[in-house]
């Protein structure tokens, strides 16, 4: 039986893990939930699953899910304390980091010298200070499993082979709903039609990040760590249907890939149960559903985001935190309707001239960037 504790448990990825989890109680068992805010539905996955223990965002939100929860066997904690808590509870062996931003970075980090094994969707901890992840996993012997979809993909593709065989990694993207909208349009980009993804349902930061292709840049940073890889050998395809998940070229011209309808449940319950597979419900493979396969180039010019996040990390320090740091007020200012979507971009490269970069030593010089970032990405913004 895995004991399983999920950073995140009410978003997209939380939920679609608890799935997962559900369909094979002989396999997996909940021992702890951290959510935010949403504590009508972590009340019912209380309901559902037992854990021992649920987090959320502060003490206010815990009396209030005190009130509605039946008093039983579940300790309810608060704030960055008890996310950490949630992320080291001795009797999980595993925890999914999925919560959104930075903000998971403290307990994703906490996880890792615990010594756990890590189910990483939080991608954005390894943008922020992928470096100090990687060496403190290595100290500690955690394993950091990936559920990002393209990561998922590669690190299949991969499947243990030997570093010095392998030439490039090949990340996919959609290209999100503006791929063949042109440049001189984007400036009117509505809110709704920037959350309508064309391939993938997900939450809503993620899909704004998929539309600039920033999230897919955020992908080659976590490429970058999780495959020990340089950043000059990763690239990015556009790949429309989505369906071909990520490559990996070897040096003798062989590309291995992961191929599958775009479903999270599938990199998830990869993650959940590897090294095995777990025999997911999917419907029989259909041709139709893979007769057209098509891969563009990316338009740089035109998704200035994803040349930036490869700025970013072939700076390296604290540079990568201040791309995200500034994207995350940026989009959460869009989504709020007070900037342009084109000020998006424009406002994380105006923070990133802005910033003198610094050599990262621990987690905490990473989220001094990120601070600064922030607060700058703001007074742009006023
Ligand atoms: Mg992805």
């Amino acid at each position: 039986m895995k004991k399983i504790s999920i950073l995140g448990s009410t978003g997209s990825i939380g939920t679609q893990a608890l799935e997962v989890i559900a369909q094979f109680p002989e396999k997996f068992e909940v021992s702890a939930l951290g959510a935010g805010r949403n504590i009508e539905l972590l009340s019912e996955q209380i309901e559902k699953f037992h854990p021992r223990i649920v987090a959320v965002e502060n003490e206010e939100f815990a009396e209030k899910l005190k009130a509605i929860t039946p008093p039983g066997q579940t300790e309810i904690v608060y704030g960055e304390q008890g996310y950490t808590e949630i992320a080291t509870i001795p009797e999980a062996g595993m925890v999914i980091s999925s919560m959104v931003g930075s903000s998971g970075l403290k307990p994703t980090f906490a996880a890792i010298s615990a010594g756990k094994t890590v189910g990483l969707a939080n991608k954005e901890s390894l943008v922020v200070a992928g470096q100090i992840l990687i060496e403190e996993a290595k100290k500690s012997g955690s394993r950091i499993l990936p559920i990002d979809s393209e990561h998922s993909a590669i690190f299949q593709a991969l499947n243990g082979s030997d570093p010095n065989e392998v030439s490039k990694l090949i990340i996919t993207a959609s290209g999100g709903p503006f791929r063949e909208t042109p440049a001189d349009q984007l400036e009117n980009v509505t809110v709704e039609s920037a959350l309508n993804h064309p391939t993938w349902k997900m939450g809503n930061k993620i899909t704004i990040d998929s539309s600039t292709l920033i999230n897919k840049g955020f992908e080659v940073i976590e490429a970058r760590w999780l495959f020990d890889i340089q950043v000059e050998s990763i690239s990015v395809w556009i790949h429309p249907q989505s369906i071909v998940h990520s490559m990996v070229e070897f040096i003798d011209g062989s590309m291995l890939s992961q191929l599958s309808i775009p479903d999270m449940k599938i990199p998830i319950a990869y993650a959940l149960s590897y090294p095995e597979r777990l025999p997911l419900k999917k419907a029989e493979a259909n041709p139709l559903d893979y007769s057209l396969l098509s891969f563009e180039e990316v338009d740089y010019k035109k998704f200035r985001g994803l040349g930036l996040a490869f700025d970013a990390i072939k700076e390296g320090g604290t540079m990568p935190a201040v791309l995200n740091a500034a994207n995350e007020i940026a989009v959460f200012e869009f989504l709020n309707k007070k900037i342009n979507y084109t000020d998006i971009i424009k406002i994380v490269e105006k923070v990133m001239e802005l910033h003198k970069r610094k050599d990262i030593f621990s987690i905490e010089d990473s989220l001094i960037a990120d601070k600064w970032a922030r607060s700058e990405a703001k007074s742009l913004i006023n």
